[in-house]
C-alpha cells in the first residue's frame, strides 16, 4: 500500500502532494533527501525487513523543525526563513554500514559542522 511520503518497503514514494509542498519547505526537502540516501546506503549494506523504516517523511520534518539546538555538539541551529535554508542535517548515530538501522531512535539532528 502507498501512503504518502512514506517507505513502502524498499522504495520511496512520493505523490504530488509531497512533491509540491517540498519545493517550498526546506524541512520536508531535508528530510526526504535524507530518506532517500539512507535508503540507497541501507541497500548496498543488505536491506533487510528489519531496517524497515519506523518514520515517515512528515514525522523527520517535524523533528528537524522543532530541534533547536545540534544533539552532537549542542550549537544552536538556524533556519533562515528568507532564504529558506536551514544549517542543519539529520544523521544516524550509528552509521548504516556500522550496522546501522533506519529507525527513529537512531537519528539525530546536527549542525552542518557534525
Ligand atoms: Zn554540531
Amino acid at each position: 500500500m502507498i501512503k504518502n511520503g512514506l517507505i513502502s518497503k524498499k522504495k520511496v514514494v512520493v505523490d504530488n502532494t509531497l512533491a509540491g509542498k517540498m519545493k517550498s519547505d526546506i524541512f520536508l526537502r531535508t528530510a526526504f533527501n535524507f530518506i532517500t540516501n539512507s535508503v540507497a546506503e541501507a541497500k548496498k549494506f543488505g536491506f533487510t525487513d528489519k531496517n524497515d523504516m519506523d518514520f515517515t517523511v512528515f514525522e523527520l520534518a517535524e523533528k528537524l523543525k522543532n530541534t533547536k539546538n545540534c544533539q552532537k555538539c549542542g550549537v544552536e541551529l538556524n533556519y533562515d526563513d528568507q532564504k529558506n535554508t536551514l544549517d542543519a542535517h539529520l544523521a544516524h548515530i550509528i552509521p548504516i554500514s556500522d550496522g546501522g538501522k533506519l529507525k527513529k531512535d537512531n537519528l539525530r539532528v546536527v549542525c552542518a559542522a557534525c
